[in-house]
């Protein structure tokens, strides 16, 4: 028997502002989109509270009301926004094949990859418990929330230094809560840190867990763990910001698409174009630097129209 395989002009993977903005042009653009929203409809803003930085919303959004808001309008113009996470996928030759739930599958002729990044946690079970009640893994999405008040932030990189910075003009106080004895960032990030009087930097310290009544109060940090001088040290924040590196969401196309040596997806110069023809990327899974919804939502804008383009060159 014959097996009921669905075609499709564009397949976009992944709900986030990329995804949807990317559903959002090639609908209008009459290429009838199939959307898969993967494991987290709507993507990492549905984890934070308020978005005051997107453009538009002067009083600012939830999260959650925001991708509504932008499913709504994909769905005004008849993308088909499905439930369902994709499991496999074929790109060896056009139409590529993609299996949705490890049973079902769709033939593409084009794909747009819009299946973000996460953040990565410490492991804590006190950062579920406050996780948007004064744990944040988004400086610039929730620091304001911070303004006048004593925050830490977890990690050593160039983003926890980066975070720090933006944080130490917003909240009094800014902890740098720092694993070895020194920080990992480049030195132009490391200098600027240490010359902001704001910023303190625990250095070889790390958090064993947080405590508050109805929001985050304090941080138990242990210092120099494992060594005979270890000791236990307290600290009275607001806010628990993690910037301890990020893993983009491309496990599942490494064997077709090339990343970079952090896993991101590669693309073309000045295009969302992957190196294989058809195949789009868009969003965080392909953006180690700014990873902010605004920035997602205009690349997803640039890989509908590189698909449409594609599609109209054939
Ligand atoms: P990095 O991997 O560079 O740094 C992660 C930091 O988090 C390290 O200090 C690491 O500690 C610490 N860390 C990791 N896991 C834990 C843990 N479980 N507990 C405590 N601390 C932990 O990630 P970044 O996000 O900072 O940077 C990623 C890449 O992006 C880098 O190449 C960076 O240079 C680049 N980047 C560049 C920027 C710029 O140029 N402006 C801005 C932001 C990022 P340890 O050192 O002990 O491993």
């Amino acid at each position: 028997m014959e097996k009921n395989i669905e075609k499709t002009q564009c397949l976009i993977i992944g709900s986030g502002p990329a995804g949807l903005t990317a559903a959002i042009y090639t609908a209008r653009a009459n290429l009838s989109p199939i959307l898969y929203e993967g494991m987290e409809p709507g993507g990492q803003l549905t984890t934070t509270t308020e978005i005051e930085n997107f453009p538009g919303y002067p009083e600012g959004v939830d999260g959650n009301a925001m991708m509504e808001d932008l499913r709504n309008q994909a769905k005004r113009f008849k993308a088909d926004i499905r439930w369902g996470v994709v499991t496999k996928v074929d790109f060896s030759s056009r139409p590529y094949q993609v299996i949705i739930d490890n049973e079902k599958e769709i033939e593409a002729e084009t794909i747009i990859i819009a299946t973000g990044a996460k953040a990565k946690y410490l492991g804590l079970t006190d950062e579920t418990k406050f996780m948007g009640m004064g744990v944040s893994a988004c400086a610039t999405c929730d620091g304001f929330f911070y303004r006048k008040k004593r925050v830490a932030v977890v990690g050593g990189g160039d983003t926890a230094c980066e975070d720090a910075l933006y944080l130490a003009q917003l909240a009094q106080k800014v902890y740098m809560i720092v694993r070895k004895d020194y920080l990992r960032a480049s030195k132009i990030m490391q200098d600027k840190v240490m010359q902001n009087e704001n910023i303190e930097i625990l250095f070889e310290h790390e958090t064993r867990n947080l405590i508050g009544e109805k929001k985050l109060e304090k941080a138990i940090l242990i210092k120099r763990k494992g060594k005979d001088d270890e000791s236990i040290v307290e600290i009275d924040i607001d806010g628990f910001f993690l910037a301890i590196g990020h893993t983009p969401n491309s496990t599942l196309f490494k064997d077709y698409l090339e990343t970079d040596e952090l896993g991101y997806l590669t693309h073309q110069p000045d295009s969302s174009a992957t190196s294989i023809p058809g195949i789009f990327v868009a969003g965080d899974v392909a953006d180690p630097h700014y990873r902010q919804a605004i920035t997602a939502a205009g690349s997803g804008c640039k890989a509908a129209i590189d698909a449409e383009r594609f599609l109209a060159s054939l």
